[in-house]
């Protein structure tokens, strides 16, 4: 049994802060949290004392690349070192993430799934890990690897993630069982291009057919995968809506239909914009991508702002991994410069994320019978949420109910 004593409680669903709150912990779960030091446990219970800091549910991204670790051609196509030294390059990365307070991931594509079953069986240390594989787009879409002439010059350099490479309604559904069967939690796709998607496939450029995206999710449904949808704008992104993706990742151009925020506010889709990866694409060495990323800029807010007033339910995801791997909570941060009060912001890396997931059952709030995931802040984040980004702020990782890091 754990019992934290002291802190003030953001318990992740959007109530105001709890002072001086005790915490107790007991096989995984919440046993009880109280205000005071109301809370009985027995002598043999390891009592911390967090006075003065903060308490909050394990942090939640729903879009990372755990495994990407540059946009250079030879790295994206993992020639630029063996396989080993790139899998450890992963654990690294994986490892740290937990240690900033991250007590869960959803990797949209790259990550196999044996990450997830070394932390499983503790082989190393790392968040609870839902993965998507690899990205399904159809040829010339962002998850086709080939050279600009169309040669496909690597077939598979790791055999543990599929080719997400899928043509026509048959073969969509092809590929989504491929993915499952490689141990996908669930399925990302993409129905336009992106900021550093190649030249000539850009953020409005579609991707798939109303078919195959019918077809896409259909069978991710039947074979009980959410759907993470890459769309930023154009008609691709109305195709992802219409075709009932559960969320749409980036839509930097919302803004531009506003049918599609109502649509996603009634039918709950959840919306990941990703602000963090677009203030490196701001800065890219390659002309196109920095083009797209500050064209589109006034767009994303707008769109975010549209969102959060329609009630579309916003959710943080940096899509960290081809410009490295800054701390998970810049999202945070760039969450509250868009519009989000600082507690909202917290909420959409924890209980709006764990509805993401469909895990809120489990995950996400600070309430009896939950997962014990939490993360203790040495000051207040609601004062400045930049410090959720600094090491020596995050003073304990609790992840199912087992200390995971202690500073
Ligand atoms: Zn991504």
């Amino acid at each position: 049994m754990l019992v934290l004593r002291g802190a003030t409680l953001i318990d992740g669903t959007g109530r105001p802060p709890v002072r001086d709150s005790t915490i107790v912990v007991e096989d995984g779960r919440v046993e009880s949290v109280t205000a005071g030091a109301a809370g009985t446990w027995p002598a043999s219970a390891e009592v911390v004392d967090v006075a003065g800091m903060t308490v909050l549910p394990g942090l939640i991204d729903c879009h990372d690349h755990l495994a990407s670790h540059g946009y250079e051609l030879a790295t994206r196509w993992e020639l630029n070192e063996p396989g080993s030294t790139r899998h450890l390059r992963t654990a690294r990365v994986i490892e740290r993430t937990l240690a900033m307070g991250y007590t869960t991931v959803r990797d949209a594509g790259g990550l196999d799934a044996g990450f997830r079953a070394a932390i499983d069986e503790g082989l190393m240390k790392g968040p609870r890990l839902l993965t998507a594989v690899a990205i399904i787009s159809p040829i010339g879409g962002i998850g086709d690897r080939v050279s600009p002439s169309g040669h496909d010059c690597v077939v598979a350099a790791d055999p543990a993630l599929p080719r997400g490479v899928a043509n026509g309604v048959e073969d969509v559904r092809r590929v989504v069982r491929l993915m499952v069967r490689a141990g996908a939690d669930v399925i990302k796709c993409a129905t336009t291009g992106g900021a550093s998607s190649r030249a000539g496939h850009g953020p409005r450029d579609p991707a798939f057919d109303a078919d195959e995206m019918r077809a896409l999710v259909d069978e991710a449904h039947a074979l009980g995968r959410r759907v993470m949808c890459h769309a930023l704008g154009g008609p691709g992104l109305r195709l992802a809506l219409e075709a009932g993706v559960d969320s749409v990742e980036h839509g930097c151009y919302l803004d531009e239909d506003p049918e599609l925020i109502a649509m996603m506010a009634e039918r709950g889709t959840f919306f990941v914009p990703t602000l963090t990866v677009y203030e490196y694409h701001r800065e890219s060495k390659a002309a196109h991508v920095r083009e797209r990323a500050r064209a589109l800029q006034r767009h994303h807010r707008e769109s975010i702002q549209r969102a959060l007033a329609a009630g579309v339910k916003v959710v943080a995801g940096t899509d960290a991994g081809g410009h490295g791997h800054p701390p998970n909570a810049a999202e945070i941060e760039h969450l509250v410069a868009a519009g989000l009060s600082p507690l909202q912001a917290i909420g959409a890396a924890t209980s709006v994320a764990a509805q993401c997931l469909g895990l809120e059952h489990e995950l996400g709030t600070l309430e009896k019978a939950k997962r014990a995931d939490l993360v203790v802040v040495a000051g207040d984040p609601l004062t400045d949420v930049r410090m959720l980004q600094a090491e020596e702020r995050i003073r304990l990782v609790v992840k199912d109910g087992v200390i995971a890091v202690r500073r």
